[in-house]
């Protein structure tokens, strides 16, 4: 008869490579729909085929398991709003690193062999690192605690106490048999609870505007962690051992990315509780100057070159759709139009390329700030729609926060037109001088209402 089991291993092979072209396309914003397909027709199937396991036994519990956990996870992906992304990727990779460290703590119980449980305790501390901090990183995405680094002195000190000890009791439940009268039972809650306490109090001294570079870094983790546990099974898996290599090689790849973007180490980024404190000594000069949408929409039609650099606000806003046609009646007047697309614009690498692809802006009109920004001195304008840190000048002053982090140089075009809803500060929470210089001006309100008013009013002209 035929035993079943033995399409496992060939079908896990299959949906590696099924996860690696899914990887590969989601690299590009034209076959990114197509790369979550593959992903999720591999981590469909491979869900399916470990059904097949032989000694298998709580089938119920795991449908049950898949189908409030599914359900969950369709309802909360089809409400998020786009802009909530970040912290729904935080959450999720939350349950991933805390289902890695559930799956290291059941294999402590039952294993023996020494080599087997050393990566079952260091996929477990990594997972249950990734879960707490993971939460930290939702809570205050979300808003639900304090956003701001919360540090006190000798915080740095702490945590390393707190994960040498972690450690240490890692060491004990692998050697628990020199560790009696203190049996594996007791050890390994003290463990995790330790392990739990360090991911809480590293992610508290970082502040929000880092958050998804900690997210990523997290998820590095929990790939990491998802490995581990793949090797400890009494018969390696490897689907999860392969899976767990790519997203823990993707996660670091991407946190090294975003952290490049903003000019940061990743130790400034975990350790600098960057933006604890206000900025001081920022001498702004001169005032923000408003305009009304019918003197930008003169402007514009009289324009032959225009650069759109967006950012955060057009997100809240929803305002790309808009973006578009605003982009649509330009052309139609023969004015160019190009967007300046910053790495770190949004709240999540490649946010406003998802956003504009989604609103059918070409991919030829968007250039990032390498090929856009020996453009701006010969731009005649410049709409910055919701953008902040990222067109900051105070990026280019040495003793800013920002110093260093490359911008949209765009206060070289000759004029600037900054959508913002009033005089708030951007994510960093830094002052921005672009709004108070001679050739900038404000045009004030929600992003999508105010580029409805420069179509309207170009369409009139
Ligand atoms: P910012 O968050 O700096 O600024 C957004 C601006 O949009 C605000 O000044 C706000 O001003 C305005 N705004 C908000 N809502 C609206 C609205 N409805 N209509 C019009 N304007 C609005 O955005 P950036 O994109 O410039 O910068 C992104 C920040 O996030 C950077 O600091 C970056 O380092 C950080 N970050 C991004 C990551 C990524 O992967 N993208 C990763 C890690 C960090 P007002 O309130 O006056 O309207």
């Amino acid at each position: 008869m035929l035993d079943l089991s033995q399409v496992i291993d060939p079908v896990y092979i299959a949906t590696i490579f099924f996860f690696i072209i899914g990887l590969q396309r989601m690299s590009n914003p034209l076959t990114a729909r197509s790369g979550i397909v593959w992903a999720g027709a591999a981590m469909l199937i491979a869900t399916i085929v470990t059904f097949l396991t032989p000694s298998l036994s709580n089938f119920a519990l795991m449908a049950l398991g898949i189908v409030v956990g599914g359900g969950l996870g369709y309802v909360a992906a089809k409400r998020v709003a786009m802009t909530a992304m970040p912290q729904m990727v935080a959450i999720y990779n939350g349950m991933g690193g805390g289902a890695a460290a559930s799956i290291s703590a059941v294999e402590l119980l039952r294993t023996t062999t020494a080599s087997v449980s050393s990566l079952a305790v260091i996929g477990g501390l990594i997972g249950a690192v990734s879960f707490s901090g993971s939460v930290i990183a939702f809570l205050k995405l979300q808003g639900w605690i304090r956003q701001r680094p919360m540090t006190y002195p000798g915080q740095q000190v702490v945590n390393i106490l707190i994960l040498l000890l972690a450690a240490v009791f890692g060491l004990l439940v692998l050697w628990h048999p020199f560790a009696l009268p203190l049996s594996v039972s007791l050890l390994l809650p003290l463990f995790f609870v330790l392990a739990l306490g360090f991911g809480f109090l590293m992610t508290l001294p970082i502040g929000g505007a880092d958050m998804p570079v900690v997210i990523s870094l997290y998820n590095a983790f929990t790939g990491l962690a998802v490995g581990l546990d793949g090797f400890s099974f009494a018969t390696p898996n490897y689907a999860m051992v392969v899976a767990g290599v790519i997203v823990g090689a993707a996660g670091s790849l991407l946190t090294l990315l975003m952290a490049r973007a903003m000019n940061r180490s990743i130790s400034n980024v975990l350790f600098g509780a960057f933006g604890a404190t206000e900025e001081t000594g920022t001498v702004v000069k001169g005032s923000m100057k408003p305009i009304e949408a019918d003197d930008v929409a003169v402007m514009l039609a009289y324009a032959s070159s225009v650069v759109i650099a967006p950012g955060y606000g057009m997100a809240v806003a929803q305002a790309q759709g808009k973006v578009k046609e605003l982009t649509d009646v330009l052309e139609s007047k023969g004015v160019t139009v190009k967007f300046a697309i910053h790495p770190v614009a949004g709240r999540m690498p490649g946010h406003m390329n998802v956003l504009l692809a989604e609103a059918g802006v070409p991919y030829d009109h968007l250039f990032d700030r390498d090929e856009i920004n020996p453009a701006f001195p010969n731009t005649d304008v410049v709409l910055v729609i919701g953008a902040n840190d990222v067109v900051n000048p105070a990026a280019h002053r040495q003793g800013s926060p920002l110093y260093g982090m490359p911008i949209l140089d765009v206060e070289q075009a000759k004029n600037v037109i900054v959508l913002k809803r009033g005089q708030g500060k951007g994510f960093a929470g830094i002052e921005n001088d672009l709004f108070y210089r001679d050739n900038a001006r404000m045009l004030y309100g929600d992003a999508q209402e105010s580029v409805s008013k420069l179509t309207h009013a170009l369409k009139k002209l």
